[in-house]
């Protein structure tokens, strides 16, 4: 068949579903993208209240355009740079608030009882590392790995806290090998930031693309069944009743809603159909948004440890405590972009990852008394707070309220992770829980950027 005559439909319009649809457009397949909620983005989506732009989740990018994120455009021919405005957390350097010391980090490390020999010593062997040998730890706990170069606490407690914002995974879950292929790559593009307008820019600029290649988004347009025929895809049903035809089919719906769901048990073997169960997902995040009628500091990213043992922090977490200060990623969205926030406002979000216990009175309370260590009287200027707790994210995105996906632990990377390519004929998967590698929705841009690759 003719590349140019084939239908392709994409079923979610979250980071992986609009760059592949972007992608696709761009090569000259007609795209239909199909998704449930109002509003596109999936879990990288925003919305405004009052004059603010509240992003769901709390988010920073690791590379901003010059990783995977900006690599879709460029892919389909566009200067990223022209379509997407990034700021950058090193401007002013990030901050690190270990155990109430808010200190400039890295630069001083030293006051934390790192020597600065030690500090680049290990550092160095995360960016010198060559290629293969980081594949070759793919199965290596980063925790093994680490304490095979160091005993230094506060470096185990540093990296320990890197993997959770990192993959939401404990630090003896957590791949060596995923670790030191995105801190590597982070380190040499010296990018991280966040685009003006909110993260919802990023999957628009995608589906701009995809409407400017003659493409179609559809909101409010759940897929309830995907239709295949003698082990083949060849549409899909709407919520609606509706019945659309396609020659590709690419969900960037988690496995199991796909699988088990959409596709059914019937259609799939039931090796396939243990593996899709068998998936393990990262878990939630507890999030706070505070919205203010002042602007309290000039900061931009701010990572706040408060224990002195990260790892007896995660396994007390894992236990079902709820300590009463958290391990915190502050990002203050409107010193990135001032216009996430009314002038003379700022909009600070505090979010805490993993959040393992639904006890969101307990999450509340810890994190606010966390935030507190860092800006006292932040109480005395709220306009309102919103929470995302992994209840509110898994109503809209499923996974259980999943940060990422499918979790980039030991047992689950490289080789072991669910392909984009599935036992049915024509039908793809994409985003979190499909191929891929990376920090959270780089992971997800790299899966389309693969996958746009395997299809003809
Ligand atoms: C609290 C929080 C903090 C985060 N922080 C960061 C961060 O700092 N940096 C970072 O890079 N990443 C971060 N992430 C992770 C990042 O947002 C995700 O990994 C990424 O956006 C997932 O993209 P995806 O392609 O897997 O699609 P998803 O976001 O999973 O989107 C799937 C889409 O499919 C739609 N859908 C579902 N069912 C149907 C159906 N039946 N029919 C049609 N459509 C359907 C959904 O509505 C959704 O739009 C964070 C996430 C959260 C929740």
């Amino acid at each position: 068949m003719n590349s140019i005559k084939k239908n392709v439909i994409v079923i979610g319009s979250g980071i992986g579903g609009s760059a592949i649809s972007a992608l696709r457009s761009s090569r000259g397949f007609k795209v239909t993208v199909l998704e449930k909620l109002d509003i596109i983005g999936g879990r990288c989506c925003s919305r405004e209240r009052d004059g603010f732009i509240m992003d769901l989740g709390v988010h920073t990018f690791s590379m901003s355009g010059a990783g995977p994120l900006g690599e879709v455009l460029r892919r389909c021919g566009i200067d990223d740079s022209n379509v997407i405005s990034w700021s950058y957390t090193r401007n002013p350097t990030q901050k690190l608030c270990y155990q109430g010391k808010l200190i400039e980090y890295p630069r001083d490390i030293e006051t934390l009882g790192v020597s600065r020999e030690e500090f680049s010593r290990v550092m160095g062997a995360v960016i010198s590392m060559p290629r293969e040998e980081i594949s070759a730890l793919d199965s290596v706990s980063l925790m093994d790995w680490l304490s095979s170069l160091t005993s230094n606490q506060v470096l185990h407690n540093i990296f320990a806290y890197i993997a959770e914002l990192y993959f939401i995974a404990t630090i003896w879950q957590a791949s060596a090998g995923e670790f030191i292929r995105s801190m590597q790559i982070q380190a040499q593009k010296r990018a991280s930031g966040y685009p003006a307008g909110g993260c919802r820019v990023i999957p628009q600029a995608y589906l701009n693309v995809l409407a400017d290649n003659g493409g179609e988004v559809r909101t409010n347009a759940g897929v309830k069944r995907i239709i295949v025929e003698g082990q083949e895809a060849i549409g899909v049903e709407l919520e609606s009743g509706e019945v659309l035809k396609g020659d590709i089919i690419i969900s960037n719906v988690d496995p199991g809603q796909t699988f088990l769901k959409m596709v059914g048990e019937e259609n799939i073997s039931g090796d396939f159909s243990e593996q899709v169960k068998n998936i393990k997902y990262t878990p939630g995040a507890y999030v706070m948004k505070f919205a203010l009628k002042k602007v309290i500091t000039r900061e931009k990213f701010i990572m706040y440890i408060p224990c002195p043992d990260v790892t007896d922090y995660l396994h007390r977490l894992e236990e079902g405590e709820v300590p009463e200060k958290v391990n915190l990623m502050i990002p203050v969205i409107s010193n990135f972009d001032p216009g996430t926030a009314p002038e003379g406002h700022q909009l600070i979000i505090a979010g805490s990852f993993p959040a393992i216990e639904p006890k969101w009175d307990a999450w509340r309370r810890a994190v606010l008394n966390s935030v507190k260590d860092v800006f006292p009287d932040i109480e005395d200027h709220v306009l309102f707070i919103e929470e995302t707790h992994p209840g509110v994210v898994g109503q809209l995105m499923g996974e259980g309220g999943a940060v990422i996906g499918m979790s980039q632990t030991i047992d689950q990377i490289g080789e072991k992770r669910l392909k984009q390519q599935t036992p049915i004929k024509n039908l793809y998967q994409v985003g979190g829980e499909a191929g891929g590698w990376g920090i959270g929705t780089e992971l997800a841009a790299n899966s389309a950027l693969e996958l746009n690759e395997m299809i003809e």
